[in-house]
């Protein structure tokens, strides 16, 4: 059922959360547009404008680590300066408040950190845009000091205690899932009895399987999205419209 009511869509979501045993909420790049953060598929989205850094091209081409790197600086800006919106808050108040035991993303913003979430209730799928390491041995970089030295030099960072690749902590195009996260998430998913999938088209795997997979493990699926999703047609509910403008109608829940 397609709810495109934002009134109507709060009242069964709270609902839906007050009934259930284990919710899971899983999000994409929908929920961070309201923080300013441009979605990649929405028009006027980051795909609309530039072409994704394959995995292949960053470890075979200076090229293409030198412009990883630019893009990733104005990123680190982007997340540095945004502030988690009324999505984030709600969701995190779900955590707090015993409704949702575990926040599964796709964003590499650090948003739901940012709202008070503790770390080990958030997987994150894609990694995390706001540091860096080491593709070898996985040493921790923070942005200031890379950035000041390719200023400088141009030229790509390596890690100084064993001569990798230095890449923004995230997961690009054709690199490896982490496996760690991967299984979080699908103990979460299985656990769970209700699945709320948060502004995002569920185009992206293999993310966009934890869906279809507590859908087939019997929990109860809620999308919230303001555009069609790929999943639709197997959600129970579908809350069609803007997440702040949805959530803000929602009632505080206590569990
Ligand atoms: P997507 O861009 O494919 O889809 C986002 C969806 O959110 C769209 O369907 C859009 O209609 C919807 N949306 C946007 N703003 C909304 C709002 N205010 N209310 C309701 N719906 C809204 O994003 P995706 O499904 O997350 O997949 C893309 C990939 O992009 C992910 O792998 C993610 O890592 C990456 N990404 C992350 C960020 C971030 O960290 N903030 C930003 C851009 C892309
Ligand atoms: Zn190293």
């Amino acid at each position: 059922m397609v709810i495109d009511d934002s009134k109507k869509a709060a009242d069964r979501l709270s609902a839906a959360l007050l009934a259930c045993r284990k919710a899971v909420v899983f999000t994409g790049a929908g929920i961070s547009t309201e923080s300013g953060i441009p979605d990649f598929r929405s028009p006027g989205g980051m795909w609309a404008t530039m072409q994704p850094i394959q995995f292949d091209e960053f470890i075979t081409s200076k090229a293409a680590r030198q412009e990883d790197w630019r893009r990733r600086f104005l990123m680190f800006d982007q997340f540095a300066a945004a502030e988690p919106n009324l999505g984030h808050w709600k969701i995190a108040e779900w955590v707090r408040t015993g409704f949702v035991d575990m926040v599964i993303t796709q964003n590499i913003d650090g948003l739901h950190q940012k709202s008070g979430i503790a770390a080990s209730r958030v997987v994150e799928l894609h990694g995390n845009g706001t540091y860096a390491h080491c593709l070898d041995c996985h040493k921790r970089f923070e942005g200031a000091a890379i950035r000041r030295e390719f200023e400088e030099t141009n030229e790509p960072p390596i890690c100084e205690a064993c001569g990798g690749f230095v890449k923004a902590a995230v997961i690009s195009f054709g690199q490896a899932m982490p496996e760690a996260e991967m299984l979080k998430a699908q103990t979460a998913t299985l656990e769970a009895d209700l699945f709320i999938a948060i502004g995002s088209s569920l185009v992206v795997f293999p993310a966009a399987g934890f869906p279809m997979q507590a859908k087939q493990n019997g929990a109860r699926l809620i999308i919230i999205n303001a555009e069609q999703t790929e999943l639709d047609s197997q959600a129970d509910l579908v809350l069609r419209g803007k997440i702040g403008q949805i959530l803000r109608q929602l009632p505080i829940i206590a569990s």
